[in-house]
């Protein structure tokens, strides 16, 4: 008898009796694109592990704690920008889930702010942060996730994929294999890949011309709250050191009354020239920049920061379909905004859920053949 730990994080126990399914599946990577692959398999006959190098869930949308608050340093929230991402979120529980009334409005180079045209959409994360997406996704599934795992090396086997972590650990053999990381990271695991076969080199050659926008993440707190008639201002030229500064306190839950938390998204430039700098140095710079666009010099001195960088923040351009697919007959797929080419949870989610469902559709073919 062994013991697992699961998708909704039960344990279960298996006996040498029960029927193992036919099918194993491994996906790289526990971001929206790879939780929406497992809930897509949810209702299959796979068996579905997933490898993470974090010791979390949702990859870029991020959520982090600290002095009672808690805060979305990567995505921000998630839009209902098409149809099935406004009838997917309410039905994985509307309990703790945030709607963002404040609207985002606009600034250009010169710091003036103007009214946003924002259509009255949905803003979505949850009081416990945005990283309950991938969390309740995965809750609806019996995946098992294993966490502070990075994959290093993949190899063929026979007609399946073993993964090697770098701790030198081989996990699978899986009949299908799916590799969400960022495309620069996918590149290095694909270069990685002992298998010599054109596709390999196809998929290299695709995900290889995809572009990336660095952005630095700046957290700034501040022990008194003022208010303003806007959650997020956005930079429209691009023309400005700060490119979307936004105000954690309007979802619920997430700062303490009286308090503010704002999330500086440093704009490519500023965020690649200063990518090393230490995080006082970054943060005092930044907080100069907020207080002369908000025009309150107590911006100047938050209590306390925080920062994260992004290297592969957003991806600037997509690759052609053909060729993100061209190793699935061999049972290699791909998924990620960075295929639709658009940084966006509900792209990866999707990306990540289609991808998730031609693998079921492959591998019960298979099962009939
Ligand atoms: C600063 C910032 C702001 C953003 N704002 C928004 C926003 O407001 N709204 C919005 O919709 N989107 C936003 N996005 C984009 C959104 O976060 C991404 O589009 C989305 O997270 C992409 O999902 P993914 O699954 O494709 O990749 P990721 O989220 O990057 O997930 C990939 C996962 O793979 C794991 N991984 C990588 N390499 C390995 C390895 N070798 N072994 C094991 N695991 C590995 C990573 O740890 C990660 O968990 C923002 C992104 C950033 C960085």
């Amino acid at each position: 008898m062994s013991q697992s730990s699961r998708g909704n994080g039960e344990l279960t126990e298996t006996t040498s009796n029960e029927v193992e399914s036919s099918f194993q599946v491994g996906i790289v990577g526990a971001g929206p694109a790879g939780a929406g692959a497992a809930y897509a398999l949810r209702d299959s006959d796979a068996d579905v592990t997933i490898l993470e190098k974090s010791g979390g869930v949702c990859g870029r949308a991020a959520t982090r704690r600290k002095d009672g608050c808690r805060y979305d340093h990567g995505a921000n929230y998630i839009k209902d920008a098409d149809p099935r991402t406004a009838e997917l979120i309410p039905t994985l529980g509307t309990e703790e889930l945030v709607n963002i009334d404040e609207p985002v409005w606009t600034f250009n180079e010169t710091g003036e702010i103007t009214e946003g045209n924002s259509r009255d959409e949905h803003k979505w994360t949850w009081t416990k942060g945005i990283t309950q997406l991938a969390k309740r996704l995965l809750a609806e599934t019996d995946v098992d996730v294993t966490h502070r795992t990075r994959v290093a090396d993949i190899s063929r086997v026979e007609k399946a994929w073993v993964l090697t972590d770098t701790d030198n650990t081989d996990h699978g053999p899986f009949d299908a294999l799916l590799i969400t990381p960022p495309a620069p990271q996918t590149v290095t695991l694909l270069e990685a890949t002992a298998w010599q076969d054109n596709r390999l080199e196809t998929l290299i050659a695709a995900a290889g011309d995809v572009e990336y926008r660095t952005i630095r993440t700046v957290v700034l707190h501040y022990p008194f709250m003022k208010s303003y008639p806007w959650y997020g201002l956005v930079n429209v030229d691009k023309e400005h050191p700060v490119g979307w500064l936004s105000r954690e306190e309007c979802k619920d839950g997430h700062v303490p009354d009286g308090e503010s938390l704002f999330i500086a998204q440093m704009s490519p430039e500023w965020s690649t020239n200063r990518y090393d700098d230490p995080v006082d140095v970054a943060g005092s710079d930044t907080a100069s920049h907020i207080a002369a666009l908000l025009d309150d010099e107590r911006y100047e001195n938050p209590d306390w920061i925080d920062d994260q960088g992004w290297r592969y923040a957003l991806p600037e351009n997509g690759i052609d379909n053909r060729a993100a697919r061209v190793a699935e007959s061999a049972g290699l797929y791909v998924a990620g905004d960075w295929i639709v080419g658009e940084g966006r949870v509900n792209k990866a989610l999707w990306n990540g859920y289609d991808t998730g469902t031609r693998i079921a559709n492959a591998l019960s073919i298979s099962q009939q053949v």
